[in-house]
């Protein structure tokens, strides 16, 4: 049999039902991956420990032949999500060698489902950030490569960078992310991974770092389509912990895995068709088209008037909530504290100054601005405004598709440092994906193909709410016609 970490999580799942391999091994087979990835910078934590003892346990239990769905499998977790007395730093100085006394519902229920913690990954700071370069904790980079022979390092999108490098590296079966303006989806197409991010209130929130309340949502980034629908299946549902988590029953998202598309109708929005866009995206999501089409799904143009509208109320409205959720971190009950003050309002200052870098103090600052008594109308509810009209063209759209038809991201991953000196450029990075949150709505990238420099590029189909087992099957769909991308090189080995 080939290595652990060659199985997908479907494959895995069902050789360690079998004993065919034992989570110990496949858990070992990826620690020792981890350990000579250091050249990635995938993970902030490593959790060998306890990996080896929760792999045993679920040994043990394989062994008498039970245990949940995901029982033995390995798993790498955004560092955006709380886990119990370990690390979870958010990216950020701030809360640097903070050990959550509790556990996100997310994480709890994949433990309680058997998967293996294999440790904490790497992100931009807070979530902020489309290429993991605002991470306290150094950037990580793609294991994707051109093929000029450059070498250069890339991105591996953000802000759930760690996420998308660990999974595409094979330094876990699958992970966990986040998704406030693309940050699962983006980091997914630039590494030729699968991410899918659920609708508003299908995960929830609770014991998650809060970015912007309205927009977060917790998602799975993984191999393929199959695997996203298991992690989902276990990573959704509700939780009355979480005000705007919302009570339904969770489908089994695996069985629309390869369910026939016929007859859906998909839309192709026309204004997601950017000037200056890469033909290769263009043509790209023409084959896209194509194939779905050819699966006998009927297509149809749309338009949604205001997509241009979506960059500037989301850049208020995420700006907006991130102002006033960290207003927490303050260096009095938790986190990174000045170690000089004088006073209270020294304290707040210099720790502040100090923990937060500078795309978060950026956000403070604009958030704070949009906020203020003299501007909020004229920003902040305008915004509002606009993103309530946004949400009914959705929903005006809904009445007539069943999906719509999206690149995932204007380019394919781009050299580090490329971006990281000009914010409004690295903003518009989002411009895809940040409809799909301000909606509230399920989206998932699915990778369709290299670039002419051999990188991966993504396809994004956008659902109506909770109907992911609908995007399931049109993500399937394209996967399939799409065919296998191939995978990076190990060149990072040391
Ligand atoms: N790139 C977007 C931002 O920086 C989205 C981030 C995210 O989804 N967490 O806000």
């Amino acid at each position: 049999m080939s290595s652990a970490v060659d199985l997908s999580l479907a494959e895995l799942r069902d050789a360690l039902k079998a004993k065919k391999v034992s989570s110990r091994e496949a858990t070992d087979a990826y620690l020792a991956r981890i350990d000579k990835a250091g050249a990635l910078n995938a993970y902030v934590t490593v959790t060998a420990e306890k990996a080896r003892a929760m792999a045993d346990a679920s040994d043990a239990k394989l062994a008498k032949g039970e245990g949940g769905p995901l029982e033995g499998a390995p798993l790498g977790i955004k560092d955006l999500f709380c886990t119990e007395g370990v690390q979870s730093t958010a990216g950020s100085r701030m809360l640097k060698g903070f050990l959550p006394p509790y556990e996100s519902t997310v994480t709890s229920q994949l433990w309680r489902d058997g998967a293996v913690m294999l440790g904490k990954l790497n992100m931009d700071e807070f979530a902020m950030g489309s290429s993991n370069e605002t991470s306290y904790f150094g950037n990580v980079v793609n294991p994707w490569r051109r093929t000029d022979g450059g070498n250069a390092d890339l991105t591996p999108g953000g802000s759930s960078g760690g996420s998308s490098a660990a999974t595409a590296a094979r330094l876990c079966a699958a992970a966990t992310g986040t998704d406030t303006g693309g940050s699962i989806r983006q980091p997914a197409s630039v590494t030729g991974t699968v991410g899918v991010k659920p609708t508003y209130g299908r995960c929830s929130r609770w014991g998650i770092v809060a970015f912007a309340s309205s927009l977060d949502q917790a998602g799975p980034i993984a191999r393929d389509v199959r695997d996203c629908a298991i992690m989902l299946k276990s990573m959704a549902g509700h939780d009355p912990k979480d005000s705007t988590s919302i009570d339904r029953p969770v489908p089994d998202y695996e069985a629309a895995v390869g369910a026939s598309v016929k007859g859906l109708k998909i839309g192709v929005p026309r204004e997601y068709r950017l000037d200056g866009m890469p033909s290769e995206i263009e043509e790209l999501w023409a084959k896209g088209v194509d194939w779905l089409r050819d699966a006998g799904c009927e297509i149809l143009d749309i338009s949604l008037p205001l997509t241009k509208y979506a960059l500037p109320v989301y850049y208020i409205v995420a700006p907006a909530e991130a102002s006033s959720n960290l207003a927490r971190y303050d260096g009095v009950r938790y986190g990174h504290r000045a170690s000089e003050f004088k006073d209270i309002k020294s304290l707040y200052e210099n720790t502040r100054a100090e923990g937060f870098g500078d795309e978060v103090k950026r956000r403070i600052l604009i958030g704070t601005y949009v906020l203020s008594a003299g501007y909020y109308d004229a920003y902040y509810l305008r915004a509002q405004k606009v993103r309530k009209r946004i949400f009914d063209e959705f929903v005006d759209a809904f009445t007539k598709v069943d999906l719509i038809l999206t690149p995932s991201t204007p380019s394919a991953a781009f050299g580090l440092g490329e971006k990281s000196d000009d914010p409004v450029q690295m903003y518009l990075n989002d411009v895809f994906t940040v409809t799909g949150n301000l909606a509230g709505l399920p989206g998932g990238s699915v990778p369709a193909g290299l670039d002419g420099q051999g990188l991966p590029l993504g396809l994004q189909l956008l659902a109506r709410p909770f109907d992911e087992e609908t995007l399931f099957k049109g993500m399937a769909a394209i996967e399939k016609a799409a065919g296998p991308q191939g995978r990076p090189t190990d060149w990072w080995t040391s």
